[in-house]
């Protein structure tokens, strides 16, 4: 098939034709989120940005396998290999087993993601489940010498290779300012960029996750997971690798220093990184404590799919802001979206034509580093257009495909109260319509619809019933 999609490659640091290494086909990776707590709306804008690629590959016609791991061990609360187990923390801090606040927040990212019209990858996986595959990789690195034996933890040699910085080329010490002010340094290392792969010897003598290995008890760094989940469903090679920015260094630069020391050959052709979400006080983080949810947004009335256009609004690669103003006005703007194709009538043929001629517009925006901004300034423009209401609510619906945002089916939160001896009326009007129809008294049906129509009742048949509202 044609490859027209143009990404950013934060690799080559360049905007690059996709071209993926099988015909049609796309092997995909997404770091996936550490269950320690809930996911912030920062996180959130990474998956919904991830999820907008995936959609958009597919839209254009590639055949997309989509793997997701679930940080559920060994993921320090300091990204160098010091500090306290993330997991462990929040399982002290809810006086649960570790593997209760795995699954519990587990399923509330589904749930949030759900929320969002994030679609959950074709295969989830959590670290727990790989162990085996850990060691194996571990016991590799070991034999080919990529890694050696200190203190009773196995460490990756980062001086085993040419180009262990192969995202940025600085050195540590540059990527570290700003990290963290209290990094210990682990006087096992041989190389302060050096990076555990497993564990014996943790300072928490309560680590509740171990596992024997040839090494003793322990359990796996952070970020052999990803290389062997990742190589477990996709293979050897994979054609894009997507994350927030802070998971560049080290967490991606690590995945490629061992991945492609297991391997022997490149690994990961594209990288797809996506810019935080900040609030007035500077990036959103899990380990602030305070941050904000999906449901935070709910309980104050927010639809979360005015966060979800919010998101669509800006670029992936610019930092973005958050501020409730601009989620209010984004509820005007999405409600006044909705309303207008929910006025569209379902009178007429398709001009396909037209219908072409837009749907080529939309991919154009979309193909253009994943410009989600003009894609929905083209459904603005169509919306806007001379052609007829069929064809703009096929056009919507089929952008809605990549958007996702219920553009057909939305719940505005501006419904006005409704005057319950209405909606009794109105309903046992339906129901008598209802009837007529299944009686094939059409006349009937049509006479119900126009009578309600007088009364500036507009009735409309969806696909999940018959529904309602004031002209
Ligand atoms: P975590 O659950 O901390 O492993 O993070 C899950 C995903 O969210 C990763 O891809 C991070 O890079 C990303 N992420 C973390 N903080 C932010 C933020 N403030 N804005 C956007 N993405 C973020
Ligand atoms: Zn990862």
């Amino acid at each position: 098939m044609e490859n027209k999609i143009k990404l950013y490659n934060s690799l080559t640091k360049k905007e690059e034709l996709f071209i993926p290494n099988e015909d049609g086909k796309v092997a995909m990776y997404t770091c996936g989120p550490t269950v320690y707590h809930f996911a912030h709306i920062g996180n959130l804008r990474s998956y919904i940005m991830e999820d907008l690629l995936e959609k958009t590959l597919r839209y254009v016609g590639y055949d997309v396998k989509r793997v997701m791991n679930i940080t559920d061990v060994g993921h320090l609360s300091s990204d160098a290999d010091t500090g306290e187990d993330k997991m462990l923390k929040g399982a002290k801090r809810e006086h649960k087993t570790v593997m209760e606040i795995a699954q519990f927040y587990t399923d509330a990212f589904f749930s949030d993601c759900n929320k969002l019209n994030i679609k959950r990858p074709d295969v989830v996986e959590p670290a727990t489940n790989c162990i085996a595959e850990f060691i194996h990789m571990v016991s590799a690195l070991l034999e080919k010498g990529y890694a050696y034996e200190m203190g009773g933890n196995i460490y990756f040699d980062t001086s085993k290779l040419e180009n262990y910085h192969v995202f940025s080329g600085q050195n540590e010490d540059e990527l570290l300012v700003g990290v963290r002010d209290d990094v210990e340094e682990d006087a096992n290392k041989k190389n302060k960029s050096d990076f555990v792969l497993w564990f014996t010897k943790s300072k928490f003598d309560d680590q509740e996750l171990k596992w024997e290995s040839p090494w003793g008890l322990g359990y796996p760094g952070w970020h052999i997971e990803c290389s062997c989940i990742s190589m477990k469903h996709l293979g050897e090679y994979m054609d894009i690798h997507c994350g927030g920015i802070d998971n560049i260094f080290p967490h991606h630069t690590n995945e490629i220093a061992q991945s492609e020391a297991y391997l022997g050959h490149k690994w990961c052709n594209y990288w797809f990184h996506v810019h935080h979400l900040n609030d007035k006080s500077g990036k959103m983080s899990k380990s602030k404590g305070d941050f904000l949810t999906v449901s935070l947004l709910e309980s104050k009335g927010y639809n979360p799919l005015v966060y979800r256009l919010f998101c669509l609004q800006s670029h992936y690669r610019k930092p973005l802001e958050f501020s409730y103003e601009v989620l209010d006005n984004m509820t005007v703007a999405y409600n006044k979206l909705v309303k207008k194709i929910s006025d569209l009538s379902d009178a007429g043929e398709i001009e396909q034509d037209k219908f072409d001629a837009y749907r080529a517009r939309f991919e154009e925006a979309l193909s253009n580093d994943l410009n989600s901004s003009m894609a929905i300034t083209v459904l603005y423009e169509m919306l806007k257009a001379d052609m007829n209401d069929k064809t703009k609510k096929e056009l919507a619906k089929s952008f809605d495909e990549v958007l996702s945002l219920d553009l057909l089916n939305a719940k505005t939160e501006e419904a006005p109260a409704v005057d319950a001896e209405l909606e009794s009326y109105v309903l046992a009007k339906i129901e008598e319509r209802k009837e007529a129809k299944k009686a094939k008294d059409f006349a009937t049906a049509d006479a119900i619809r126009n009578e309600l129509l007088e009364q500036g009742i507009i009735l409309e048949d969806t696909r999940e019933g018959v529904k309602w509202r004031k002209a």
